[in-house]
C-alpha cells in the first residue's frame, strides 16, 4: 500500500493461538468470547503480522514473528503455523532477507523476536544478514533478568546470538530510526515496550505491537492478562488512540488474524471503533493466508 512516498506491505510470519484469558486479563469470558471466540482448550486464533516499510531509501522490517525454532510439544501448545521461511521471509514481496535495512523489535517476547535468528548448520545466525536490530536497553536489561512471573515469555537464544554478531542497536527512548520512522517507548506491556510511528507526505500511522494486539482489544480496559504494567497500558492505549482517530492515522495490529490494519474512530460516548481497510489493500495473498 502506498503511504505517502513510503511503501507500506503485511507479512504475515505465522498463525498461532494464546489462551483467551492471558490475552484479555480481567475482562470476564462471557464479554471477550464473544469477540474473540476460543477453542476447546480455551485458546483463541491469532496471527503474526509483520510490518516492512520501504522508505524508498531503506527497507526497515516491524517485528519478526515466532521463526520456526520450536519443538512438537511447543508446537502443539500454540498451535503454530508458519506462513513464511525464515531463509526468505520476505520471498512473497520479490525481496530478499539481505534487502531488510533496519528491524525494530518491540520487545523481546518469543512470539516478536522467535524469528530474529535462524539455524543454519546447527548455529544460530540473525535473519537478515544486513539489517541492524533496534532494541531499547530497558527490554534488553529485562530479557536478560526477568524474574519468574515473566520468564516464560522469554527465550536467550531469540536475542543472545544478535548480541554476539554485534547487530543489535540499544536505543535509550524515542528514537528516529530511519527519516519519518520513529520506535516510541510506551511502556504498559513491558517496562520498555516500544510502538513503531511513522509518518510520510502527511500521512500518519502506528503499529502498536502489544499495546494493542487485535482489533477485540481496542478498548482501553481490556488489556491483556500479559501486561506487566496493565494500568499504564490502558492510559497508553486512550492517549493514542485519541490522537489516532482525531488525526486519522493508519493503526495496525500485531496479533489480529483479520484484515490487521485500518482506521480508528471515537464516538460522543468515548468509545473507540476499528474500521478495517479492504482485504484487497494487503500486498500479496500468498502471505496474507487467514
Ligand atoms: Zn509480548
Amino acid at each position: 500500500m502506498q503511504f505517502g512516498k513510503f511503501r507500506l506491505s503485511i507479512i504475515r510470519e505465522c498463525n498461532f493461538k494464546l489462551d483467551g484469558g492471558a490475552m484479555f486479563g480481567v475482562v470476564p469470558k462471557t464479554l471477550w468470547s464473544k469477540v474473540s471466540p476460543s477453542d476447546e482448550l480455551n485458546r483463541i486464533p491469532l496471527s503474526c503480522n509483520l510490518l516492512l516499510i520501504d522508505t524508498g531509501s531503506k527497507k526497515v522490517l516491524v517485528e519478526t514473528g515466532m521463526g520456526t525454532r520450536w519443538d512438537k510439544k511447543e508446537t502443539d501448545r500454540y498451535e503454530v503455523e508458519t506462513l513464511v521461511s525464515p531463509e526468505n521471509v520476505l520471498a512473497p514481496l520479490g525481496l530478499t532477507n539481505a534487502d531488510v535495512d533496519a528491524v525494530i523489535i518491540s520487545h523481546l517476547h518469543f512470539d516478536h523476536a522467535g524469528g530474529a535468528c535462524r539455524l543454519v548448520d546447527g548455529k544460530l545466525v540473525p535473519t537478515f544478514p544486513r539489517a541492524k536490530y533496534f532494541v531499547q536497553k530497558g527490554e534488553l536489561h529485562l530479557a536478560h533478568n526477568v524474574n519468574a512471573r515473566g520468564t516464560g515469555s522469554y527465550r536467550k537464544d531469540d536475542f543472545m546470538p544478535l548480541v554476539e554478531h554485534g547487530v543489535i542497536t540499544v536505543i535509550n527512548g524515542d528514537t528516529e530510526i530511519v527519516p519519518g520512522v520513529f520506535a516510541k517507548v510506551t511502556g504498559g506491556h513491558t517496562s520498555h515496550h516500544q510502538v513503531v510511528y511513522f509518518e510520510s507526505e502527511g500521512k500518519k500511522g502506528v503499529y502498536f505491537a502489544d499495546i494493542i494486539p487485535t482489533k477485540s482489544h481496542i478498548s482501553p480496559p481490556w488489556v491483556m492478562g500479559y501486561d506487566h504494567f496493565p494500568l499504564e497500558s490502558c492510559d497508553v492505549k486512550s492517549n493514542w488512540l485519541t490522537k489516532a482517530a482525531k488525526e486519522k492515522w493508519l493503526v495496525v495490529f500485531d496479533h489480529e488474524k483479520g484484515v490487521p490494519w485500518g482506521h480508528v474512530s471515537l464516538d460522543e460516548k468515548g468509545k473507540f471503533d476499528f474500521q478495517a481497510l479492504p482485504a484487497a489493500t494487503l500486498s500479496s495473498d500468498a502471505v496474507f493466508s487467514s
